[in-house]
This record gives C-alpha cells, sequence and structure tokens, in this order.
C-alpha cells in the first residue's frame, strides 16, 4: 500500500487586517495523510500520529498548488548549444524566415534541448507545459517526435498538452496534411497563428483549423498578434465558429494583444462572448506589447492562464522558465499591492486553485485533492509572488519530483 504521512505542512488557513489597516495570511501547520497520491486525511500538527507508516518530515515549508506553464516552445528553445543572440527584425515575417534557415539545423537536437526546458520548469514548480510545437514545411514532423520523447522521460512528473502549431502558416504547401498526420502522431491539441496576418485570410484559416479540430476531436489554442481591430475580427469570428461546431470549453487564444488595444467596451462586449463559449486567454506578460485586459476578462469570468513563451531563442534571448515571475510581473504592471489581490493572481498560473478564495476563507487543498505541492519558505502566496520566493521542492501525487525537502 502506497501510503506516508507528510509532516509540518504550512498551509493558509484564512486572512485578516489589523486596525491599522494591514491585511495578512494566517498560517498553520498539519500533517496530511497521501495514499496512493491522494490526500486521505489532515490534522493539526500537534496532534500525535500512531501509525508506523513512512513519515516525511516538510519542517514547516508552505504548499501551494503547483504551477501549469500554459504558453511554451519547447522545440524551439538553443538550451545546451551555449549562447546566442537575436538578430533583429522588421516585422513576423522576417523573423519567421530566419527562423526556417536554422529549423533543419536544430531538429536533431530537439530532445535534448526540449529535455532542459522542462527540467528548468520543473525546477521553478510547473508540472503542467502546454507546448506549441513547430508543424512547418521545413522539418515536418521533427520536432514532434523530439518533444514527445523527452516528454516520456518525465512522465509522472509532468503532464502536457502538445500543440500542432504551423508557425509559417497553414495555409500553405502541403501544411494541413501535416497538421493532420501531426494530429495522427502524438499532438494532442491544434494550434493556429495569426488567420489574418500569417495566412492571409482569416476565414479560410479558422475554417481550416476548426475542421481538422472536429476530425481529430482535438481541442485549439490559437496564437493571435494580429493588432487591434483585425485581431478582434478574427477572435470575434472564431467564436461564431465555436458556437457554430459547439465547441464550447475547448479552445484557447494566445497573446490576444488586441483585447487590449480596442475600446474597452468592445472588450467588455468579446470578453463576454468568450465567457459564453468558455474560451481561455493565455498571457506571457510581454513587457513590449500591449497586454490583453487581464484584470476585465477576470472580472467577465474568462479563464486566464499565464506562461513563460519560447526563450533563448531565435526569439528572444531573455526569460528564465519562471512562470511564478510571469505572476510577480502581472501583479507589478497591474499595481496590485495589497495580500488578497496578489494572492488571487497566483490563479493565473495554477488553473485557478489558490489556497484561499476572494473572501479569505480556506479552499486548498480538499481531502481528495491530488498530493501535487510546489514547498516555499514562505509566509503565504501573496509574499511568494511578491519576493519571488525560490522553490525549495515539487511533490506530484505524495512523490517528490524536483528538489529536496529533508
Ligand atoms: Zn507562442
Amino acid at each position: 500500500m502506497n501510503e506516508k504521512w507528510l509532516l509540518n505542512v504550512k498551509l493558509e488557513t484564512d486572512a485578516y487586517t489589523d486596525k491599522d489597516n494591514y491585511s495578512y495570511t494566517n498560517t498553520n501547520t498539519f500533517h496530511l495523510k497521501i495514499k496512493e497520491g491522494k490526500i486521505i486525511e489532515q490534522i493539526n500538527s500537534s496532534e500525535p500520529i500512531h501509525d508506523s507508516i513512512e513519515k516525511v518530515d516538510v519542517k514547516g515549508l508552505l504548499a501551494v498548488p503547483t504551477f501549469k506553464e500554459m504558453h511554451n516552445h519547447l522545440d524551439k528553445t538553443y538550451m545546451g548549444l551555449g549562447w546566442r543572440s537575436c538578430i533583429p527584425v522588421k516585422n513576423l515575417q522576417q523573423r519567421l524566415d530566419l527562423e526556417a534557415v536554422e529549423l533543419p539545423e536544430l531538429a536533431d537536437s530537439t530532445k535534448d534541448r526540449a529535455s532542459r526546458m522542462i527540467e528548468t520548469l520543473l525546477s521553478n514548480g510547473s508540472t503542467h507545459i502546454r507546448t506549441h510545437v513547430n508543424i512547418d514545411p521545413y522539418i515536418g514532423l521533427q520536432n514532434l517526435e523530439g518533444v514527445l520523447a523527452a516528454l516520456e522521460a518525465y512522465k509522472g512528473k509532468i503532464t502536457a498538452d502538445i500543440i500542432a502549431f504551423p508557425q509559417h502558416g497553414l495555409i500553405r504547401d502541403n501544411v494541413p496534411s501535416l497538421m493532420r498526420e501531426a494530429m495522427r502522431s502524438g499532438a494532442t491539441m491544434v494550434g493556429g497563428l495569426d488567420p489574418a496576418g500569417i495566412d492571409n485570410s482569416i476565414e479560410k484559416s479558422l475554417h481550416t483549423t476548426m475542421d481538422i479540430a472536429a476530425e481529430f476531436n482535438a481541442d485549439v489554442d490559437f496564437h493571435i498578434h494580429d493588432d487591434g481591430h483585425v485581431g478582434w475580427y478574427t477572435i470575434d469570428k472564431w467564436i461564431d465558429l465555436v458556437e457554430k461546431a459547439e465547441w464550447g470549453g475547448r479552445s484557447a487564444i494566445s497573446h490576444a494583444f488586441s483585447i487590449g488595444e480596442i475600446p474597452t467596451e468592445k472588450a467588455t462586449q468579446l470578453a463576454h462572448r468568450l465567457q459564453k463559449n468558455n474560451i481561455d486567454i493565455m498571457s506571457t506578460i510581454p513587457l513590449t506589447k500591449t497586454l490583453p485586459p487581464i484584470d476585465l476578462l477576470d472580472k467577465q469570468g474568462v479563464n486566464v492562464h499565464l506562461g513563460c513563451d519560447g526563450f533563448f531563442d531565435s526569439w528572444g534571448p531573455y526569460g528564465n522558465g519562471d512562470v511564478l515571475e510571469k505572476a510577480t510581473t502581472f501583479c507589478e504592471i497591474t499595481g496590485k499591492k495589497d495580500e488578497l489581490s496578489i494572492a488571487q493572481s497566483l490563479k493565473y498560473i495554477t488553473n485557478g486553485i489558490t489556497p484561499l478564495n476572494e473572501n479569505g476563507e480556506q479552499a486548498w487543498p480538499a481531502i481528495h485533492d491530488q498530493a501535487d505541492f510546489v514547498f516555499v519558505d514562505a509566509q503565504s502566496s501573496a509574499h511568494m509572488i511578491a519576493r519571488k520566493i525560490e522553490r525549495k521542492a515539487v511533490m506530484v501525487n505524495g512523490n517528490i519530483v524536483y528538489g529536496n525537502i529533508e
């Protein structure tokens, strides 16, 4: 029987505000009994334990939910190849032209490079990775094979969405058939990219994407960098297709800069349509582009998730694979300074889970939850986010998959 006790786990219990109006999070330490990867009992750490099953002492570290890295490109990184900076470009097409040259050079090392990226993401607390993988006329399915092989070695530690991503356009060459081949070869989701800016054919690109998704009964995640009203129009048309195909709850829009560039009233209307069709928004919190209005989207009930995007690659020399830092930056640039608003922003990197709910009541973990934790030497989630506290260890199904708490 796979059973153990986690001793002295610090959990958030409630919130309070003192007479001077400073807000805080209360915590307490508990012993958690884990069976077959799930929490089956929680007692106060002052209570004695009488059985003799394995015990792992967490020594008062704070447990928070594990992170979800929801926008990445495991196949693109230069990790393992040493330092290389990027060539400046004037537009997306130039960037794609440069990438096309190096894709065949890099394809042989995809498994090794992706493995290093996975290790980095895991060490920062991410136990789920949504990765886009190039499906293009230059290397076909080679990067998909490398990424699948890398992820295979992390079974039990990392779960993944593997997106067949037509980075160099869908409506060209034999890309639709390559996309179908990718869906038959291990990709779990269908990707898309700028039906206007790259495919120059909004309706055809959207329809082809939906056709492939329907054919393979797969979810969809679209990169939409297209600005302003073009981006808005594309998203609006996609929602029409989602409604027609009854694909609610099965798609996401990545980047979606345009929602931050249209009038607020229009953005609110679009948010309402996104919410109605349960379409998520993925942001990488870029510093040099318009952010989608995450607070507005959240208020309208749209699920927002963050990701690190690709990094150390031909697109950008910066980054570190720490999705917690994305939450920190989001809080900083949107002016969140108090305990509650910082703490609640954790949901953007945990698929909606926060230890306390917005009323300051304990909401996580519950009995029967998976024993998936990030352990940090922090006073609260807000403290961890604001100060980017180091991750001591990561646990999945009751097993340490990164770091050490002994
Ligand atoms: Zn991307």
